[in-house]
């Protein structure tokens, strides 16, 4: 009888506990993505180690790798290097469920988690509350960030020629989906194009903000020194999966492979239009309140259009805000409270 029981616990813990769990912890570690063997064609899954945790376990990323069986250049997918970012982490578990391994050339290399530290806390910035994407080429022997991103300087962008690096808007915003792309780049402006964004914006991926000190580029800045090709798409917003971003998404992965002569398929028009955008800047509150922002993303705006009011805590009108030059909105604050400062609407300036 005993017997028996063990046997039926046994297959329950089968049932509950399938191969694919077992097989995500037997994966192999690798400390850099140049050990990746390419004479191993298919779908393979790794680990990538990224240095230790508290209690000296070994922090890792995920990093799924798709060889094709002709050679062929590296497409690298970086989803998440913001922990909140999620819609690029879907995209690329898409990919692989949908992806005929026999019509690719070259490979994919995709990280659907590449800041790991920050995905399991649901927060954008990393431990030490630094920006990761502002700490490029980060520095071997630095502080927390730095050596994290010093580690994907070396581990992870040499492997690649081309490289998508998947982002959204931060919590207490929404964005369209736009891509950041350096438009003097007759590659890099198409791989932009085949996204179906509805705006793309001229970016060479230095810092928006801060200093401009070396240590402070983006990973994108970071790929394009390195002599590869790489944009930014920002695909909607925060901590959800959103259903029709990430199929549009998924459909640019796609156009992009066609184009870099990776896959063998058409590259899909979409259906949604592009804007251009020469430069674009925040908005910000210059006294603090309740926002209301009047206007929707993707609304074109003409100069002096109004944008927002601002309400005291008594519903006394403090201030409305007014289009200071035409644009488009790019991105918007969705949280009415705000300090003097907040953020009210992310503004392109149409490139005409
Ligand atoms: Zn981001």
């Amino acid at each position: 009888m005993k017997a028996i029981k063990t046997l039926l616990i046994s297959i329950i813990l089968t049932i509950l506990n399938p191969a694919e769990s077992a097989a995500q912890n037997d994966l192999p570690v690798l400390t850099n993505l140049n050990e990746i063997d390419n004479s191993i064609t298919g779908i393979n899954n790794y680990w990538l180690e990224m240095g230790s945790d508290t209690f000296g376990k070994p922090i890792l990323i995920p990093v799924v790798v798709i060889q094709g069986f002709t050679s062929g250049p590296t497409l690298g997918l970086t989803a998440a290097i913001h922990g909140n970012e999620l819609n690029g982490i879907a995209i690329i578990h898409e990919l692989v469920e949908t992806i005929d391994v026999k019509l690719l050339k070259g490979r994919i290399v995709a990280i659907p988690g590449l800041n790991a530290v920050s995905v399991e806390l649901d927060q954008r910035r990393f431990s030490d509350d630094e920006d990761l994407n502002r700490n490029f080429p980060g520095k071997e022997t630095g502080n927390r960030s730095e050596q994290y991103a010093y580690k994907i300087s070396e581990r992870v962008l040499p492997v690649f020629d081309f490289q998508i690096d998947m982002h959204t808007a931060s919590f207490g915003r929404t964005n369209t989906m736009y891509a950041r792309a350096d438009v003097s780049n007759d590659t890099i402006v198409t791989l932009a194009r085949l996204q179906g964004a509805d705006i793309i914006l001229n970016s060479k991926g230095t810092p928006s903000f801060g200093n401009t000190s070396t240590s402070s580029r983006t990973m994108r800045a970071e790929t394009g020194l390195k002599g590869n090709l790489g944009i930014t798409v920002e695909y909607g917003n925060p901590q959800v999966y959103q259903k029709d971003i990430v199929s549009r998404g998924l459909q640019g992965v796609y156009n992009s492979l066609v184009y870099l002569n990776m896959y063998t398929g058409t590259i899909e028009k979409s259906k949604y239009s592009t804007t251009y955008c020469k430069k674009s800047y925040w908005i910000y509150m210059e006294e603090g309140g309740f926002l209301e922002v009047l206007v929707e993303l993707n609304q074109l705006l003409k100069k002096g259009d109004k944008m927002a009011v601002v309400k005291n805590a008594f519903g006394q009108v403090l201030k409305e805000y007014f289009a200071p030059e035409d644009g488009i909105v790019i991105g918007k604050s969705t949280n009415p409270a705000n300090m003097s400062g907040g953020r009210i609407i992310h503004l392109g300036i149409l490139d005409n």
